[in-house]
């Protein structure tokens, strides 16, 4: 209990002098002049940044945050506007869930973000990391908050042996035995910042570490040997054509069906996506394509290998024609580019 007591003091400390300023966190010393967090930014924050850097994150916050600057700016958008200013974040079921969600807690909340756990593990697209992470923060609620960071904190500290994902959940209810009721928003966003900051996956700064004297791993000198993990099994290939026509500056696209994969998102036509298609049915004309690269692509569950082919027409053919090709997922940028590279 002491040692608990004494690893939360350490942290928090660490915390106050050296926790990272982000755009959307109050700092202790805000928070102590009477500043509170927007339960709005904070969950914009926490769904954009799951699955990248803050680095590619934060300038798709600040562009929504300028644009809706309310969840019911948000929720009163058109949807089609929401996906394509989320093209580049990848998995945009998120961004279809930002988008009910909004609309949800505009139409049965009254617009106000709920700060609670259990209310807002109901809402669209939020999971047990984002409610915890919320409700800490926002409402300071002593929430157990384990996100990757966190997990490869405590598994390092407690040299904890059962291998992910299986382990997950002890591993979580492990990392519940330290919240307390003194700060859990920054006690929260202190650990994730000790796992994002500190405790990396490969080079582990032990010397700086708030927590070193009581980390099991460091004392064995195993640090990076933490958390265990389960053989990977190879990630499985996908492969499947893609067609670029072209007409002077611009592209045909066309919505890709609400269901499955980049689901709502405009893109370049493409046959199914499995083994090697052995026609071009899905091709948007019969005659005149030219192969002219490969792209790949690695999403969440397998890789996708595309062969590219182009073709070119003097007078749009019926359908969905841009020049601007930045607002389309990742995917098919890297197509268009293969394209058209000169
Ligand atoms: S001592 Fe090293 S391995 Fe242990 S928590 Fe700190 S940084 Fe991570």
């Amino acid at each position: 209990m002491h040692h608990i007591l004494e690893m939360r003091a350490r942290l928090l400390r660490w915390y106050d002098d050296q926790g990272r300023t982000l755009p959307w966190r109050v700092r202790p010393d805000d928070r102590a002049r009477g500043v509170v967090p927007n339960p709005y930014a904070v969950w914009l924050s926490e769904v954009m940044s799951q699955q990248t850097t803050l680095a590619h994150a934060t300038p798709y916050w600040e562009k929504f945050l300028a644009a809706f600057p309310t969840v019911t700016d948000l929720a009163d958008a058109d949807r089609e506007l929401v996906l394509s200013m989320w093209a580049g974040l990848g998995y945009y079921a998120r961004a279809r869930n930002l988008h009910k969600c909004a609309g949800v807690v505009r139409d049965e909340f009254n617009a106000v973000f709920p700060t609670d756990e259990k209310t807002l593990l109901g809402l669209p697209g939020i999971g047990p990391y984002t409610a915890a992470t919320i409700a800490a923060i926002c409402a300071d609620e002593s929430t157990n908050i384990v996100d990757g960071n966190v997990e490869r904190v405590i598994s390092r500290v407690f040299a904890f042996s059962e291998p992910l994902p299986k382990g997950r959940k002890d591993l979580r209810a492990l990392a519940g035995t330290l919240v307390r009721d003194e700060r859990p928003g920054d006690y929260g966003q202190a650990l994730m910042d000790l796992g994002a900051t500190i405790c990396s996956p490969k080079s582990p700064t032990c010397l700086l570490c708030p927590w070193a004297k009581f980390c099991a791993a460091h004392k064995a000198g195993e640090e990076t040997a933490y958390p265990k993990k389960d053989k990977k099994k190879s990630t499985p290939v996908r492969r499947g054509y893609a067609y670029v026509l072209r007409c002077g500056d611009k592209v045909l696209v066309e919505k890709r069906p609400d269901k499955g994969l980049l689901g709502g998102m405009l893109g370049v036509p493409t046959s199914a996506w499995g083994q090697t298609p052995d026609d071009h049915s899905a091709a948007p004309l019969k005659r005149n394509w030219q192969r002219v690269g490969d792209i790949k692509h690695i999403f969440t569950h397998f890789e996708l290998r595309l062969e590219v082919f182009l073709a070119e027409v003097d007078e749009p053919i019926n359908g969905h024609w841009v020049e601007d090709t930045s607002s389309l997922p990742t995917v098919f940028r890297k197509v268009v580019e293969a394209a058209l590279r000169p």
